[in-house]
Order: C-alpha cells, then structure tokens, then sequence
C-alpha cells in the first residue's frame, strides 16, 4: 500500500536539501511537490490546500531556517500534520459494562462490511466478550449465509430470520432482544444492509434502525481502494446517521491513500480501524502517527511488534531455545515457526514495516519471499514426520520421494536440507541465552 505517496513525497523531502542548504525557495518547491503528492495519492483539493497552507505556516520563518537542522525540522512538521489530519481517534466501542452493547454495522455493497462484522466479533471474542453476530442484510442474496458460515470459522453465533417474512428492522430488534434474554451474549454486531450506491431507501431503512434499536456504536466501512467516493459516502453516512468511526476496508490493496488521508478532515468522524486482508484475523487497530511513518516510508516497528508478540508466546519461545541449545530443532519446528511468520502477513508487507526497508524491497522487487515460503512448506509438508525429526535420514531415494510429493526438483530438497543444517547450527550458537528475558523486555 502507499507506494507511490511515499516515493513522491521522499522526492519532495529531497527538494527540501538541493543545494545543501535550506531556503524559503527549497520550502516552497518542496511543499509544491508534497502537494502533487497529495493530489496524485486522490487526497482532495480541499484537504490538500489546507494540509499544505498549515505545513507552510510553519515552515517557513526564522524558526525553523535558523534551527540546528531545518530539513529534518520541516520533515517533522509534515509528519505532526499528517498525523494531526488522520487523528484523533478513540479506539473505545462504548461497550456497557452490565448490558448488552448494540453496534450497527453499515456500509456499500462490496465495502467489505459482512466479512468486517466476523474480524470484529473475532477481535472482540478474543478480549474476551461474548459477541452475536445478526444477519440484517436481507438486501445481498446470500449475505445471511455468508455470515453464517464466517461465524461457524470463528465460533460466534448467527441470529437469522427468515427474509420472505421478516424486515431488518425486525431481524435487528429480535437479535437484541435474544441476547438480553438468554444473557448469552453481551456485544450484538448488527450486519445491516447495503446497496451499490448511496439511495433514500437505504437511509431510511438504517434510519428507522438507528432509532428504534438505538445502537451505542454505528461504524461504517469503507472501501478504501475506492478513494474520493469512500469519502463521499462517508460524508453521506454520516450527515444521516451520526456514525462513531469508520472501518477502512482493502487497506493490503492498491490504495493510493486518499481516503486514509482525508476521511477524517472531510467528515470529522475518525477511522477506527483498518483492514488490512480477507482472512478474519487480519483487522488492525488505526493509529494515525504509525500511519503516518508508513506513509513518508519510515515502518511502523510498533505493529510489527505487536503482531509478533501475538504469534509468539514467550514459553513456547523459551521451548524453542532449549530445543535448539540441544540441537533438537527439528525440520518440524522449523515449518512451525515459519508457519507463524507467515500469519503474520505478506511478506512485503511485513518488510515494509521495518524502517528502512520499504525503498530496499523495491530494488529487491524480483524476491518472492511468499513463494519461496510456500516451496519450502511444500517440501516439509511431503516428509514422514520422522524425517522432519531426523532429516539425516533423508537418502537419495527419500529425497527423490520428497521431490515428487512436493512437485520440486530433487535439487531443491537437498538446497532446503542443506540450508536448514546451516541455520540449525547458526541457532545452536546463537541460542546462548537471554532471549527470553529479551522477550519480555519487549512486550513491556
Ligand atoms: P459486503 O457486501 O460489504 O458485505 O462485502 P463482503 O464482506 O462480502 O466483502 C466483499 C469482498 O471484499 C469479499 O471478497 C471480501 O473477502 C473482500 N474484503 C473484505 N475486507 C477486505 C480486506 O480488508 N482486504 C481485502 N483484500 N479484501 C477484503
């Protein structure tokens, strides 16, 4: 995502240092080019007028051309007022501590709101609430059963009615009242419907909800790829609804991020949080100042950390340690481990979160780290588990065996056995110990 805004506006910061030295002339041809950058990432006119005017206002005066280090000076201001144009956001979801909460879920057909409505029930299951999911879109053939079948992958119930008798009105009010009744539930995820565009029909049907049902939380989603026209209808949305936040969908895809950037100055409602891949687990809190470095190309180590201490527990890290001190990493521990890098994300994607590494990995753009991945899993995957535990007993007729299993060459099993030598030694070596206090420093 974001490749491209942050290629221009790197070229921008650049313009900042031709010749060396800071001038009022530097500021403005750099601020010239910040501004293209804007435009061409779909940010609007407006927003980009006054982002540039607020930046410019302070850039340019004696304050920052007599400063220790002028360029790094305006760098920094662009980035507070990045920051500043996407945030502030509270997270929170009024959720009531002795009730059951209500949140109303709207959006376009296609925005992604049904497969939303399962990644927050997941991430809300996993704080630790008991969340029901209702099927009120009656508008999308198919979109009940979509539900189901997301809330049977991640253990939440459905309430459903059947939509040749029922109205999503009624389906919205009787999945409330089943959850206060049984008690089974305290949070209930209203999936409502949607239509191809914005219509009156649609409003007053979300209308009539919102006000008989009174949700304590309406979140609308947004497609993100669609840029100016999420905006538009966020704009929309909420001059009838009053929303609380938006959920920007699609954000692992081609978006020039426009709509990231301007939702919240457009509207005045902030994004909550960001999706970020189809899988239900990939739903991401959204943080405007990480944002806000990934945009000007500088990672976001925070996130990447926060995912890693998600898949990696430090006990089972501690377990790993020991088995390599005793040189027992197994090919088995090895795809375990791998296994859980990989949920972590794409691997791009991954690497872009590292400062510094977005401007490498698009030198390196012919490495397809996902698809070496993949060969390498596939070849773990047609071992015997005995092999895995004791790859020295991989001979040649085992290894041609392998080779047809995973449809590689038999080169390819020896290159994985040989690497997998190299980097079992290497862990031996370095697993000397403190990782797992190094561990816990971290998640402090
Ligand atoms: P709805 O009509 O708004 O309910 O949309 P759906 O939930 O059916 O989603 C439409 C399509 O977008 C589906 O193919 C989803 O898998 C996909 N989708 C939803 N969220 C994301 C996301 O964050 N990233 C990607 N890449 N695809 C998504």
């Amino acid at each position: 995502m974001f490749e491209s805004i942050t290629k221009n506006l790197n070229e921008a910061f650049s313009a900042f240092r031709i010749g060396g030295k800071l001038t009022e002339k530097n500021i403005r041809d750099g601020l010239q080019q910040v501004r293209q950058a804007l435009l061409e990432a779909d940010v609007s006119y407006d927003v980009t007028k006054e982002f540039i005017d607020k930046v410019a206002e302070e850039a340019v005066g004696d304050k920052v051309l007599k400063s220790l280090d002028p360029t790094e000076q305006v760098v920094g201001i662009v980035y507070q007022e990045l920051v500043n144009l996407m945030g502030p956001v509270d997270h929170s979801l009024a959720i009531k501590r002795n009730d059951v909460s209500v949140i109303m879920m709207v959006g376009l057909q296609g925005s992604g709101k049904t497969t939303t409505c399962g990644k927050l029930a997941r991430l809300l299951k996993e704080q630790g609430h008991r969340p029901l999911l209702v099927a009120a879109d009656l508008q999308r053939p198919a979109a009940i059963e979509q539900l189901r079948v997301i809330g049977e992958q991640i253990g939440v119930p459905v309430y459903s009615e059947d939509p040749k008798t029922s109205s999503p009105l009624k389906v919205c009010q009787n999945g409330v009242k089943q959850a206060k009744k049984t008690g089974d539930a305290d949070i209930v995820i209203l999936d409502t419907a949607g239509r191809l565009h914005v219509d009156d029909e649609l409003m007053a049907e979300l209308e009539a909800i919102d006000r008989k049902v009174r949700p304590d939380q309406a979140l609308l989603v947004c497609d993100a790829m669609t840029g100016q026209d999420a905006v538009n209808s966020a704009k929309t949305f909420n001059e009838a609804l009053e929303i609380d936040g938006v959920i920007l969908s699609k954000m692992d895809g081609d978006t020039r991020g426009g709509a990231a950037l301007s939702v919240k100055q457009v509207t005045g409602v902030p994004i909550k949080f960001i999706g970020v891949g189809e899988q239900l687990d990939r739903l991401e809190e959204f943080h405007p100042d990480r944002m806000a470095s990934r945009i000007m190309g500088g990672g976001d180590l925070q996130t990447l950390m926060e995912k890693a201490q998600r898949e990696f527990d430090a006990d089972d890290m501690e377990r790993q340690q020991q088995k390599m001190r005793e040189g027992k990493f197994s090919l088995e521990d090895f795809r375990n481990q791998m296994r859980k890098v990989r949920s972590m994300g794409p691997m791009k994607e991954i690497m872009k979160m590292i400062p510094g590494m977005g401007g490498m990995l698009d030198a390196a753009d012919n490495v397809d780290a996902d698809k070496e991945m993949s060969r390498i899993e596939a070849i773990i995957g047609s071992m015997t588990m005995d092999e895995r535990e004791n790859p020295q007993k991989i001979d040649r007729n085992r290894r041609n065996r392998i080779a047809i299993g995973s449809g590689c060459d038999p080169t390819d099993v020896s290159q994985l056995l040989k690497q997998y030598d190299s980097i079992a030694g290497m862990m031996k070596g370095m697993a000397g110990g403190g990782m797992k206090d190094q561990w816990k420093a971290m998640r402090q």
